[in-house]
Parts: structure tokens; sequence; C-alpha cells
């Protein structure tokens, strides 16, 4: 009689979260006793001392760990005994893992990320990619091209000074200068000619998503020969997604790295290898 795991995810206004069904389904396929709890918090409520008590309770309790999200995931780094030094080098954990050494802080959006690139456009050439938004995810997302091996990353925001902070921290990590930050055009879009020499472009800002429909840049400026990554998964198919398919891209949707960042996060927790194809299949279904 196995004893089975305790995990869940800590942040706010995660009612709709996929996170608990994924990792449910992929627990009864592989004939495991889970249980995935959320913990709703309200950011309004002291939210340091909440998210500490909250943690130091889990574990009392004897959860196997937790997976954290907004807007908790930077805030998280100061709660935790260790960070492995992908999560240090992010200076943000996604997953908790409470094991005989204390709380350890991962991050999993980044490898996520990597992973579903690798298997859903394989071979997409990494030499020049344009990455637009430099927050949460679009740092998880550097990490990740430069884990990769990009030749040269370059990365537009909104706010200036995220970009610039995000292409210093990634040439830091590597000691050389493989991020540039560059500047948005006067109507607040890309660049055309940045992206006229692009491999890739990732879109790493919260556009598309139900509460802020539309493009980050003129569907014009997609090339068929280009790929297009989105990190946007609800809905799955963003305008930017139909407009680079329309036009001819190889497209990867948000769904991907929100699965392999669960895969990789359940394989924390359980120390079983989940089947990440059939998780996205489950995906796709709920
Ligand atoms: P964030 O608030 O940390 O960062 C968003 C960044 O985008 C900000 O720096 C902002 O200035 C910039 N921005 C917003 N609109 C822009 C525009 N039109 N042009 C240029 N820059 C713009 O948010 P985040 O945590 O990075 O999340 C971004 C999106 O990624 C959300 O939709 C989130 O749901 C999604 N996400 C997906 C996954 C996944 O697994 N697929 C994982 C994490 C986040």
């Amino acid at each position: 009689d196995t004893p089975g795991h305790l995990t869940g995810l800590i942040g706010s206004g995660i009612g709709p979260s996929l996170s608990p069904a994924l990792h449910h389904r992929e627990a009864d396929a592989l004939g495991i006793r889970y249980l995935y709890r959320r913990f709703d918090l309200d950011p309004s409520d002291h939210p340091g001392d909440a998210f500490g008590e909250l943690l130091r309770a889990a574990r009392a309790c004897g959860f196997d760990g937790l997976n954290i999200t907004h807007p908790y995931k930077r805030l998280a780094t100061a709660h935790l005994d260790e960070l492995s030094p992908d999560a240090a080098a992010l200076n943000a954990v996604n997953t908790v893992v409470f094991g005989s050494h204390g709380a350890v802080g991962h991050n999993t959006d980044w490898s996520g990320f990597a992973r579903a690139l690798d298997s859903g456009l394989p071979d997409a050439p990494l030499g020049t990619v344009v990455l637009l938004g430099a927050g949460g995810a679009g740092s998880a997302v550097a990490h990740a091209l430069s884990t990769l091996g990009a030749g040269s990353i370059h990365i537009a925001d909104a706010d200036p000074d995220r970009s610039s902070e995000l292409a210093e921290a990634v040439n830091e990590r590597c000691s050389g200068i493989l991020a540039h930050s560059e500047p948005m055009d006067h109507a607040g879009m890309l660049p055309k000619p940045l992206l006229d020499r692009a491999d890739g472009l990732v879109q790493a800002t919260p556009t598309g998503m139900a509460e802020h429909p539309g493009m980050p840049i003129p569907a014009e400026s997609l090339r068929a020969g280009m790929w297009v990554a989105e990190v946007v998964y609800r809905p799955l198919r963003t305008e930017l997604v139909r407009a680079a398919l329309a036009r001819g891209c190889r497209v990867l949707d948000g769904g991907r790295m929100a699965v392999f960042q669960a895969a990789d996060s359940f394989r924390l927790f359980t120390g079983v290898e989940p089947d990440a194809e059939r998780m996205l299949r489950h995906f796709a279904r709920l």
C-alpha cells in the first residue's frame, strides 16, 4: 500500500487553473495516488506573511511539494532553504519540493518552455530570436533560449527598463553578449527590420489572453520562413497563433509550455517521469 502524494498550487485567482486536472489525470493513468489542492490567497492580505505561513503549514501537514504561481514566484525565493541553480539564476520559483533537507525551490517554467520548443518545433533555427515581453514568462524563455544555444536574443518590452534588465541578466549569466534590448517603434510595436532578420519570434506578453485581446505586432511583420512561439494558452489559438498559421509560419502554441512545466513539476514531486505527450492530449480536452 503506497502512501501517495500530496501537492498543490499557491497563487491568487487560481480558481480556473487547469493544473489540478492535469496532475490528477496523469497520476490516475500512472496508477499513483495523488492529491493536488488549490490554495487561493488574497494578495492584499499581507502577502509575505500569509505565504510563509501556508508554506510552513503545508510542510508540517506532510505535503510533498507545491507549485507557486502569480504573484508569488519571486516572493517564494525568500521563504525557502535552498534554490536550484536555475531558480536562483531566474530569482523565481514555480515549484517547491519539501525534503529531508528543507524546502527547495525549482523553476520548471524555463525547462517547460525549452522542452516545448524542442519537441513542438524540432530543429527550429535559433540563430536570431526576437523575444517580446521581459516579465516572468519572458525571463524563463530567455533562460531556455540561452540554454538551448541561441545565437542572439533580441528582447523588447513596452517597459524598456525591463528589457534592458533582462538582457543584462542573461549576458551576466553567459559572460558574453547574447541578449540585446531593443526599443519598440513609435506605435509601440516591434520594429519590422528586427523581425525581417529573425529566425523566430517568442511572444511572452499577456497580449492575446481573453482579458487582453489583440496582436502585439502587425500580422504583416510575419514571414512564412520564420517560426512563432506563443506563451499565452488561454485561449490556445490566440490572434497571433492564427495570424502566424495563416501566413505559413511554423507555430508553437502556449499549451506545450504549460504541459511541460507541469510534467517537470510532477517528476520533482513524485520521482516518477510522467508521459508528457499523454498529458498534452489530456490538456487539449480540458
Ligand atoms: P508579467 O506581467 O510578468 O510580464 C509581462 C510583460 O509584458 C511586462 O514586462 C509588460 O511590460 C510587457 N508587455 C505587456 N504588453 C506588451 C506589449 N503589447 N508589447 C510589449 N510588451 C508588453 O507577466 P508574465 O508572468 O510574464 O505572463 C505573461 C503571459 O505568459 C501571461 O499571459 C501568462 O499567462 C503567460 N504564461 C504562460 C505560461 C505557460 O506555461 N504557457 C507560463 C507562464 C506565463
